[in-house]
């Protein structure tokens, strides 16, 4: 097994004269980056060459979680539409000052959002329970928003 390989579904394979062409889909942790994702299929593509003589060509699909039955997210707003809801809400919470940078993580039908703050933020006139009140505050502001 690869690691951070956690399952395999949807396998498939055509054969083109004495080529053979294969897809897959592979699930991994969730929470993987983009970058150690797009490693995992390189390294899945080579071990399915390396096992398939014939192989010519993979396509690997990369899943954060079981999507073989359902497609739990897909009714979920895109990037742009939910960094436009999340943006205004952080905005009129008056937090959008302090937001390095936004995860959206599309998972089990909802999105997970992680907020990422610099150390500068927490100083002696905001502490880490004031910030969190606000971002708590913020995210009951994104309910009256949704109007997806
Ligand atoms: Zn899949």
């Amino acid at each position: 097994m690869i690691s951070g390989v956690n399952n395999v579904h949807s396998l498939r394979t055509r054969k083109i004269g004495h080529a053979i062409s294969a897809d897959v889909h592979v699930q991994v942790d969730p929470f993987l980056s983009v970058s150690e994702g797009h490693i995992i299929t390189i390294s899945v593509e080579r071990v399915a060459k390396e096992c398939l003589e014939d192989l010519h060509d993979v396509t690997v699909h990369i899943d954060p979680e079981d999507d073989e039955t359902a497609a739990p997210c897909k009714h979920l707003p895109e990037r742009a539409v939910a960094l436009g809801i999340l943006n205004k809400a952080l905005f009129n919470n008056e937090c959008d000052g302090e937001i390095e940078r936004i995860q959206l993580h599309y998972l089990d039908g909802k999105i997970h959002v992680d907020f990422f703050l610099p150390l500068s933020c927490i100083s002696p006139d905001t502490s880490r329970n004031e910030i969190l009140k606000k971002l708590t505050k913020m995210v009951k502001c994104i309910t009256s928003l949704w109007q997806y």
